[in-house]
């Protein structure tokens, strides 16, 4: 219905204009770099390239899974590139980014899962720019866990991997993903020794019990640190908003979480599993 599409005023945002953006995109393009800022039309553009800081999408810009979510492209993915680690670490330098988010399409075709170029990644930005924090938003490893403890091995401060949405509607949201395997995958994370986060969108026809439900599994599995935000239909091709979440409900699972044991929670409409990351690196 009409009501149902019309977006609430709390999500009414400033267009990504000025100087700093202009910055930002020109690099982006130069060292044929992909952000998941533009794949996933984020509405925060404006704040967070404009504060010289982007969410590098490494591992190509073609995805092999189709989240019914997600603005990336499903396909079979491009060559493997082995410069891309070089590149992205440049561009932090020249962007003097002080904390990176660095994330990835799911490569379910390569055996390591990608999680070798992933390795490279954070060691070459660590190399190039030693004072530079970084989060590591990880893909699903299917089950492959010698390539989790490569994937995170390289030295960064947080590792990142987004649950998106409650358990019953795994099938609908992430088809080729499992709720329990994305727990198992954030248990052995925290069990290698690093500070966890994790996301979910709301909006997508969950409800309170399943997000607290959510939150319950998330704490026994070493979650850390969780991010809630209100899902957008980046097209009309994609899964529809079927809520617009308040802000109050936002402040009261806030609330809930941090009661329920999480260390951090970041929740708000305009919240994205990369908003405000700089904060999360000493949670
Ligand atoms: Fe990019 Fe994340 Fe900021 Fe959105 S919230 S613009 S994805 S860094
Ligand atoms: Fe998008 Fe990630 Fe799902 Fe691929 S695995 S479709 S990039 S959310």
């Amino acid at each position: 219905t009409e009501q149902r599409k019309k977006r609430p005023d709390w999500l009414r945002v400033k267009l990504p204009i000025g100087p700093e953006y202009a910055k930002v995109r020109k690099l982006v393009d130069t060292y044929k770099l992909h952000t998941i800022c533009e794949s996933g039309n984020c509405p925060n553009m404006g704040e967070c390239w404009g504060a010289g800081t982007a969410t590098f999408m490494i591992l190509g810009n073609v995805c092999t899974r189709s989240c019914t979510f997600c603005a990336v492209a499903t396909g079979r993915p491009n060559e493997y590139d082995t410069d891309e680690p070089r590149r992205v670490a440049e561009a932090i330098v020249l962007m003097k980014v002080k904390h990176a988010v660095i994330t990835s399409v799911n490569r379910d075709e390569l055996k390591d899962r990608g999680a070798e170029i992933w390795y490279q990644t954070v060691r070459a930005v660590k190399e190039a720019s030693p004072e530079t924090t970084i989060e590591t938003l990880i893909p699903d490893v299917k089950n492959n866990w010698d390539a989790l403890i490569r994937m995170i091995e390289g030295g960064q401060e947080v590792v990142s991997h987004n649950m998106e949405t409650v358990e019953r509607l795994y099938r609908r949201v992430r088809p080729q993903a499992k709720y329990d395997r994305s727990l198992e995958q954030i248990r052995r994370t925290k069990e290698y020794g690093q500070r966890t986060k994790s996301g979910i969108m709301l909006g997508l026809g969950e409800t309170k019990e399943e997000v607290v439900k959510a939150m319950d599994d998330l704490v026994v599995n070493g979650l850390d640190i969780l991010t809630l935000g209100q899902y957008l239909q980046p097209t009309k091709m994609h899964h529809e908003v079927i809520e617009w979440i308040h802000p109050d409900t936002f402040a009261m699972y806030q609330e809930e979480g941090l009661k329920r044991g999480l260390k951090y929670v970041e929740s708000g409409p305009l919240v994205r599993s990369s908003y405000h990351a700089e904060r999360h690196v000493h949670v």
